[in-house]
C-alpha cells in the first residue's frame, strides 16, 4: 500500500489497496475498514469517489482529491448523487448496477464527468465493488484523461462518429470493447452495459450457444483460423432480442502471441431494408411492371429484382431465380434474348436510356425501357419498367395491314405499290437491274357488272386478285392500282420472259369460271424500265400499251 501503487489506478489496484472488498484480507490485515479507506483516501494522489448502488448512486465518501478536482467541498460531494456529475445523468444507474455486480479485474469506462464551474472533464473510471460497513459499495477511482483524450480526439471522433458499429472481443467470445453506434444499435446507453457480455448474445436468437445448426458462427470461425471474413449478410439481435439486419466484416487482431481477439464492424442494413421493401412495395403498386438488373463488366447480365407484374409479363414466378439468365431463356427465344442483352450493353456504354420490344414465348409484346447507371465497381444497374404492349401492337399490325392493302381484294394497295416500284427504280438506278411494270385493265367490266350485279363484279375483282398473285414469284407484286384495274411489278426478269408470264395470266383468267356464271378476260399493258427513266414515262409508256391492246381488240397483252 504504497504512494505509487495507489496513483497506478489499473485494474486490480483496488484489489490491492482495498484487499478486494475485504479488510482483513492480504496486507490489511489488521486496520479496520475505516482505516483502510483513511489510507486509500489519503495516499492516492487520484480523485476517488465512493458511491453506494443501492441509495440511487449516492456519493457515500470522497478524497481530498476528488473534492479538489470536482470544485465542490468534501461534505457538498457526500450530499451529490453519482448521476449529478455524470453527464448521462440517471441513465447511468444502470450501468452503474451493472458495473457493481462484477467481481474480480475492472475495465476501465470512459464517461464525461460534470464540475462544479460547469466544465466537462473525459474521465476513465476503475471501478469496483467493495463492501464497507456491511454494505455492498462502489469505489470509482477517476483518471482525467482529458488531454489524452484530446491528443487522441481524431481517433476517437472517427471511431464515435462513424456509421459503422464496432466492437472487440477476446478470445473467449467477450466484449473488451465497443463504440457508441455499436452501443446504440444493439439497444444500450452505454459502453459497460456491454463490455464484458458474451457475443454469442449478439449473433444468435435466445443467446447463449449457436443458432442450432451446429456451424460455429463465422465471427468465431475468424477467432479459429485467423481469416477475416468480409461484407457478410448477417443478423444481429439486441439487448431485448429483436434482430436487425447487418453487413458485418470481422478481422483477427493479433499480437507477437498469435490471435488474442476479433474485431468486428457492422452496418445496420434496417434502414436500407425498409428503403428496398417500401420501393418493393411501390413498384408493386404502379400498374407496370418494374425492373432491376445488372451488367457486369465481363458482359453477365444478372436480373437483380422483378415486381410481381414484370415477373408475370414473363410468364416467371414472382420468386423463381431471376439472377440465373436462362430463366428468361424459355420466356423468349434465344435471338430475342441475346437482342436483348446486345440492347442493354450498348446502352450501358454509352449511358443513355435502353428501349426495346420483345415478344415473350406467349405471343404477347413487352416494351421495356430502363435508365442505366454506372457503379463504382464498373458494373451498370438498369432500373427499369416493362409494358404489355401486346394491343397496341395487334393494333399497329392491323393499321399497318390496312395502310398498305385494298380492303376487297387483300392485295397491295396503289400507295404500298408505289413504294415498291420507287424501290426498284432505285436498284436500277443503283445496281443497273431494271424491272417490268404492266397494268391490266378488265374488259367491259361495266357490262359484266350490268348482266351480273354488283356483287358478282366484287366477286370478280377478287378471283382477278388472287389468280394474279397466286402466279407470282416473291420477288413480284400485285396491287390493285383502281377500280377495275391491277398493277404488276416483276423484277429479276426480262422482257421476253416477263411476256411469257403475262399473257399465261391472261389466260388464267379468262378461264375462271365466275360463281355467278360469268367469265371475264383482262387486257395487259406491259414495258421494261430503262436506264434513266423515270416512273413516270415508263407508266405513260405501259398505260398507252395497254390502251393498244384495248384498242387493239381486248384480252390480250402490248408491249410499251
Ligand atoms: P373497258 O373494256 O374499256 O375497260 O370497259 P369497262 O366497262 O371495263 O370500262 P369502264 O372504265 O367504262 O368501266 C369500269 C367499270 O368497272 C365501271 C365500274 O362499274 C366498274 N368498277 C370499278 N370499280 C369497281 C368495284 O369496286 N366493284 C365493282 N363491282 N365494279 C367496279
Ligand atoms: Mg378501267
Ligand atoms: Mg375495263
Amino acid at each position: 500500500m504504497d504512494g505509487k501503487a495507489s496513483a497506478d489506478p489499473r485494474p486490480g489496484a483496488f484489489s490491492r489497496l482495498a484487499g478486494n472488498g475485504s479488510a482483513a484480507s492480504g496486507g490489511l490485515e489488521g486496520m479496520d475498514e475505516a482505516g483502510v479507506l483513511d489510507a486509500l483516501f489519503s495516499t492516492n494522489a487520484a480523485p476517488i469517489l465512493l458511491i453506494d448502488p443501492g441509495r440511487d448512486g449516492a456519493i457515500v465518501d470522497a478524497n481530498p482529491r476528488a473534492a479538489a478536482f470536482y470544485g465542490y467541498s468534501r461534505d457538498r460531494l457526500r450530499s451529490l448523487h453519482v448521476w449529478d456529475i455524470n453527464q448521462l445523468g440517471r441513465a447511468i444507474l444502470p450501468a452503474m448496477r451493472e458495473i457493481a455486480s462484477w467481481e474480480g479485474g475492472h475495465y476501465p469506462q470512459r464517461f464525461h464527468h460534470r464540475l462544479a464551474d460547469g466544465s466537462v472533464r473525459d474521465v476513465q473510471v476503475y471501478a469496483g465493488p467493495i463492501r464497507f460497513g456491511g454494505r455492498k459499495l462502489l469505489l470509482c477511482i477517476i483518471h482525467d484523461i482529458t488531454a489524452v483524450i484530446e491528443a487522441e480526439q481524431f481517433n476517437r471522433l472517427l471511431l464515435e462518429n462513424v456509421q459503422v458499429g464496432v466492437c472487440g472481443i477476446d478470445r473467449s467470445g467477450a466484449v473488451t470493447f465497443v463504440n457508441p453506434t455499436a452501443v446504440c444499435a444493439f439497444g444500450f446507453r452505454h459502453e459497460s452495459e456491454l463490455i464484458r457480455s458474451h457475443i454469442a448474445r449478439f449473433l444468435f436468437p435466445n443467446s447463449p450457444g449457436a443458432d442450432g445448426s451446429g456451424m460455429p458462427h463465422p465471427v468465431f470461425r475468424v477467432a479459429e483460423t485467423g481469416q477475416a471474413a468480409r461484407d457478410i449478410e448477417a443478423t444481429l439481435y439486441r439487448g431485448d432480442g429483436t434482430a436487425f439486419p447487418v453487413r458485418l466484416t470481422a478481422s483477427p487482431i493479433r499480437n507477437n502471441d498469435g490471435i488474442v481477439g476479433v474485431v468486428v464492424s457492422f452496418f445496420d442494413l434496417t434502414e436500407e431494408r425498409e428503403r428496398e421493401a417500401q420501393a418493393s412495395d411501390l413498384a408493386n403498386a404502379l400498374p407496370g411492371a418494374v425492373f432491376q438488373a445488372e451488367l457486369h463488366p465481363g458482359g453477365g447480365l444478372r436480373a437483380t429484382y422483378f415486381s410481381t407484374a414484370a415477373a408475370s409479363l414473363f410468364g416467371v414466378q414472382p420468386d423463381a431465380d431471376l439472377t440465373v439468365p436462362q430463366t428468361l431463356a424459355p420466356v423468349m427465344t434465344v435471338k430475342g434474348w441475346a437482342r436483348v442483352r446486345r440492347g442493354l450493353r450498348q446502352a450501358g456504354r454509352a449511358g443513355r436510356v435502353w428501349e426495346g420490344e420483345m415478344e415473350t414465348a406467349g405471343g404477347r409484346w413487352v416494351l421495356g425501357r430502363a435508365q442505366p447507371r454506372r457503379r463504382s465497381d464498373g458494373a451498370v444497374l438498369f432500373n427499369g419498367v416493362l409494358l404489355d404492349i401486346t394491343d397496341r401492337k395487334g393494333l399497329e399490325a392491323d393499321l399497318q395491314q390496312a395502310a398498305m392493302h385494298d380492303p376487297l381484294t387483300g392485295v397491295w394497295n396503289r400507295r404500298r405499290f408505289q413504294q415498291a416500284v420507287s424501290e426498284a427504280a432505285a436498284r436500277l438506278e443503283r445496281y443497273g437491274r431494271p424491272y417490268i411494270l404492266a397494268l391490266m385493265d378488265i374488259d367491259h367490266f361495266k357490262r359484266f357488272n350490268d348482266t351480273h350485279g354488283h356483287q358478282a363484279g366484287d366477286d370478280a375483282l377478287r378471283v382477278v386478285a388472287t389468280t394474279l398473285s397466286d402466279r407470282l414469284r416473291r420477288s413480284d407484286a400485285v396491287a390493285r392500282w383502281g377500280g377495275e384495274e391491277f398493277a404488276l411489278l416483276l423484277t429479276e426478269a426480262d422482257l421476253p420472259a416477263a411476256l411469257g408470264v403475262l399473257d399465261a395470266l391472261r389466260r388464267r383468267v379468262g378461264a375462271q369460271r365466275m360463281e355467278c356464271g360469268g367469265a371475264i378476260t383482262i387486257s395487259i399493258g406491259v414495258g421494261q424500265a430503262k436506264a434513266g427513266e423515270d416512273i413516270d414515262s415508263l407508266l405513260q409508256r405501259v398505260d398507252a400499251a395497254l390502251y393498244k391492246a384495248k384498242a387493239a381488240g381486248r384480252n390480250r397483252v402490248e408491249q410499251a
